[in-house]
This record gives C-alpha cells, structure tokens and sequence, in this order.
C-alpha cells in the first residue's frame, strides 16, 4: 500500500472510537489493485467515523479521492452525505450504493 493510503489507514484508526476492521485492501477495481484504497468492514462505526472526516478540509489533509458508503445504512436522510469522489462531494448512483451498504470504500490520490 502507498504511503498515502497508510497516514490515511492510521489516522481512521486514530479517530475512531472503536476498533476499525479492515476487509480488504487488495481487490480488482483501479484503485485497489493499484494499492491505493482500503474498505472498512465493520460500517457501524460510520456514524462516529465518517462526520470527523468526510469534510473538504480532511479529505484535502488526507489525500482521500473516494469515499463511497451508502448513509442511509447508518439512518441518514441522504445516502451521499459522506460521499466524495476526485476530491469533492459527489452523489454515487443506486448501482453503486448498493455495493457500499456493508463497508466503507475510501481510495486516495495517486502519489506525486
Ligand atoms: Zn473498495
């Protein structure tokens, strides 16, 4: 994993309240097989998680380039709420929702 992904993998564990449960960090898409991305598990912890660093400020700090997790999972009126994608808010189809009930997807940006 790049360096950037593991300040991010750190400061997750840093902020959340309970322990964070990491499901994978390999995978098929771009951004996991490149080592660039990590799905928290246990997606419970979203609404402890998620409001501490899904805000243009952190996601800037951190690097992050996607984060994709449906909030309505977590009782949120907006399943975007927390979603970002090449940096800014971004609102994720159904499709796409639909995958991210169950963990939390975070990628971050390519390393200069
Ligand atoms: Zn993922």
């Amino acid at each position: 994993m790049t360096a950037t992904l593991q300040a991010l993998v750190l400061h997750l564990a840093d902020t959340a309240s309970s322990k964070i449960s990491i499901s994978s960090l390999i995978g098929i898409d771009r951004h996991h097989s490149d080592g660039r991305a990590v799905d928290i598990r246990n997606a419970a912890i979203a609404k402890d998680l998620l409001p501490a660093i899904a805000t243009d400020e952190m996601v800037t700090t951190l690097s992050i380039d996607e984060l994709i997790f449906d909030a309505s999972v977590a009782h949120e009126a907006d399943p975007n709420k927390w979603n970002y994608s090449l940096g800014k808010k971004h609102d994720y189809d159904a499709a796409t929702l639909a995958k991210h009930k169950d963990h939390i997807h975070f990628a971050v940006t390519k390393e200069k």
